[in-house]
């Protein structure tokens, strides 16, 4: 009978759902809207039913290992959700207490934020395979991180361990997302590229550029790509500088925890050396000696449309650990 683990990675608007096998493929996989009625207990029924289907639609007998999700502010320890800003349910909702009510017969359900979700499926199914000191970094609307030390992910005191986009680099820098100023996320997410991208071109009154017929809502990461692969200056500095920030950040973690190497996952780094070259010279500069040229930053070896959701499935595997 074929082992399968159960992914949900649920966002502001959707809950992706998959079905994934013992080596990190999804089966089968689909989808239930997030809905904005704040109703958690229909949701959660919704969300069971989809679940069910899904797995009776592969036609095969299969053994159910248990459910990952990944959400945002999920905890760990308390498998709550915890004043997530983006979703309708509000306050603290014991998501992990609703969902094994409703799979009685599953022994591992368990949550996490995001990151911590895509942590996890890169150490089960991708490139950290085998690695037992690791730090993976997502960068995408924000930053996220998950930290592995000794094999396990840092969950920390109460749960939320390992937000390194959150570290400031620039003293009174740029506002954040979080409403403190100048985190890694303000810089180094894809809006914080476009903000840099706005900046300089307004340095260099860039009205040349690629990238000035764009409004600030229009211009995302890939834009800034296609223009440096145009040979757009002001996209090319726009790496330049995200690698800059990113390395600087980066450096620290590595000053913290002596990794094997820091896996970069998110939009952004399909860029490949636009971005990597900068972080890894920006990481060089920032090291101790003792550092120097020992770590390796890697691209997530995940499949990125579905890395969310199998990140979310390899949870389960963690919880079968214990
Ligand atoms: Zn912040």
């Amino acid at each position: 009978m074929k082992k399968v683990s159960v992914g949900v990675d649920i966002g502001g608007t959707n809950t992706a759902i998959g079905v994934v096998d013992e080596a990190g493929k999804v089966i089968v996989k689909g989808g239930i809207e997030t809905p904005s009625h704040g109703d958690i207990e229909k949701y959660m029924d919704d969300l069971a039913k989809a679940i069910r289907d899904m797995l009776n639609s592969t036609g095969e007998i299969l053994t159910v290992l248990g459910i990952g999700v990944g959400a945002p502010n999920g905890n760990y320890y308390s498998g709550t959700i915890e004043y997530a800003p983006n979703l309708s349910f509000q306050g603290v909702i014991p998501f992990v207490e609703l969902l094994k009510k409703r799979f009685p017969e599953l022994d591992h359900v368990a949550l996490t934020n995001d990151a911590n979700a895509a942590t996890i499926g890169e150490m089960i199914y991708g490139g950290a395979k085998g690695m037992k000191n690791f730090v993976m970094f997502t960068l995408g609307t924000g930053v996220g991180s998950g930290i592995v030390v000794n094999g396990d992910l840092v969950y920390g005191a109460d749960g939320f361990a390992g937000e390194c986009g959150h570290t400031t680099l620039v003293p009174d820098g740029r506002l954040c997302g979080c409403g403190a100023k100048g985190h890694l996320e303000a810089y180094c997410s894809a809006p914080g590229m476009k903000r840099t991208a706005f900046e300089l071109m307004a340095k260099y009154n860039a009205t040349d550029s690629k990238m000035a017929d764009k409004s600030f809502n229009e211009l995302d990461s890939k834009m800034i790509y296609d223009a440096a692969e145009a040979g757009d200056k002001v996209a090319l500095e726009v790496f330049e500088l995200t690698g800059k920030y990113l390395g600087q950040g980066l450096a620290d973690t590595v000053h913290h925890l002596s990794p094997e190497a820091v896996f970069l996952f998110g939009g952004p780094t399909a860029a490949g050396e636009y971005i990597f070259k900068p972080t890894k010279e920006s990481m060089e500069e920032h090291l101790l000696p003792i550092f120097k040229d020992k770590i390796q930053i890697l691209p997530s070896k995940l499949d990125s449309g579905d890395a969310a959701i199998v990140g979310a499935s390899a949870l389960v595997y963690k919880e079968m650990e214990k």
